[in-house]
């Protein structure tokens, strides 16, 4: 990072990375999770779309903010199979939009992007905190970072806080019952398990934490 204040286009990149390599590494439990109460496809689906967004960066090389989010977008969208792959596609070309033609963003725009990013996740697949989705870990993973640095934190802070509240809603999902997506078809057999794009979305949030506010 080329100072204290700024997330630049080079550790958006990074963080793509990054979460390709823990993707890569939580692959299997990712599929594990994804049995019980889906079909068993969510590491593979996130493993290949991680792929297929590093080499798109890495043959783009975007130069500001939007076309960061623009490359992985189109990728994610179209080379992961199933649910996951359009909304983390819908999260990153919001993020680029909302943080637009620019190289760097400052703590509070990465935080606004964020807050975009996951907006257009809930919009996109229709779903609201508690229907056992990748929102439960995104929502009070964004909003744990609003109330941080509104409390005068650092993006680190932030970035901290987001961390915690997206694993601890995480762990929350388990005794959800699934609302959207096919684990909703199971009704009230979907209690007891842990959410796998639940799982997927905590990954991102520590993966941001560990490459834009390090
Ligand atoms: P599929 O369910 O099509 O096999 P994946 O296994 O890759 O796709 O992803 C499953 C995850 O997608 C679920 O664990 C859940 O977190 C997420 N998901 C499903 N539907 C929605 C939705 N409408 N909104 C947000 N997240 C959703
Ligand atoms: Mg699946």
């Amino acid at each position: 990072m080329a100072d204290a204040t700024a997330v630049t286009v080079e550790d958006l990149v990074a963080w793509v990375h990054r979460f390709s390599e823990v993707i890569a590494e939580h692959a299997d439990e990712l599929t594990q999770l994804d049995s019980p109460i889906g079909d068993a496809d969510h590491g593979t689906n996130m493993r290949r779309g991680c792929r297929a967004a590093v080499e798109a960066l890495e043959a783009t090389g975007p130069e500001d903010v939007t076309g960061f989010g623009r490359a992985i977008a189109m990728k994610l969208i179209s080379a992961v199979g199933g649910t996951s792959g359009p909304l983390y596609g819908s999260f990153f070309l919001a993020f680029g939009t909302a943080g637009g033609a620019t190289h760097t963003l400052d703590d509070a725009g990465t935080v606004a992007a964020l807050r975009a990013a996951v907006d257009a996740v809930a919009a996109r697949g229709k779903a609201e905190p508690g229907d056992k989705t990748m929102l439960d870990a995104l929502i009070p993973a964004v909003e744990a970072m609003e109330a941080s640095l509104e409390a005068g934190g650092s993006l680190r802070d932030a970035m901290a806080a987001g961390t915690t509240a997206a694993e601890e809603g995480m762990h929350a999902t388990t005794p959800m019952i699934a609302r959207k997506g096919r684990a909703s078809y199971l009704g009230e057999r979907s209690i007891g398990h842990q959410d796998p794009g639940a799982t997927s979305s905590w990954l991102l949030v520590r993966s941001a934490a560990e490459t834009l506010a390090a």
